[in-house]
């Protein structure tokens, strides 16, 4: 298995993390976009992010802090109009409950590094997690993995 289960969402927002800025000082490092999703737990809007249908090898890395948080390797069409994989890259994100909602409660996902917000998952997904990470294109910046050798 792929370790996805947390200890049961008793996560506190007050939690530290290693990347922390004021939010004067996140206004100036985001776009107002990327500061809506990150900071202010925004959904971009279904079918506008450029990386729902980016279909290259490479990592999907935190708009934020750049932590790499997907690999392309679990990347899948939901067809939900957001980006959407069925696994993180192990440690590179954190869960919540969201109750934002009262009707319904989801699971918040976010940067483990920065505490940026990146979207939701659910348990429709495929095979092997049956998980859906439901995330915002814009909370991250697409890597294509390097065409030839590295120097
Ligand atoms: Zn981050």
């Amino acid at each position: 298995m792929f370790g996805l289960s947390g200890r049961g969402g008793a996560t506190t927002p007050a939690r530290r993390f290693e990347v922390e800025h004021s939010e004067a000082e996140w206004r100036r490092r985001l776009t107002p976009d990327q500061f809506e999703v990150l900071r202010g737990h925004g959904t971009e809007r279904a079918g506008t992010s450029p990386l729902d249908r980016e279909s290259r090898k490479g990592l999907f890395h935190c708009a934020g802090c750049d932590l790499p948080l997907f690999d392309s390797a679990t990347k899948y069409d939901s067809r939900t109009g957001w980006p959407s994989f069925w696994a993180p890259i192990e440690g590179a994100v954190g869960t919540q409950t969201d109750r934002g909602l009262f009707w319904q409660t989801r699971t918040e996902v976010h940067c483990a590094r920065c505490g940026g917000h990146l979207g939701h998952v659910f348990d429709d997904g495929p095979r092997p997690t049956g998980k859906r990470y439901c995330m915002n294109g814009v909370a991250m910046a697409f890597r294509p993995s390097a065409a030839g050798p590295q120097s």
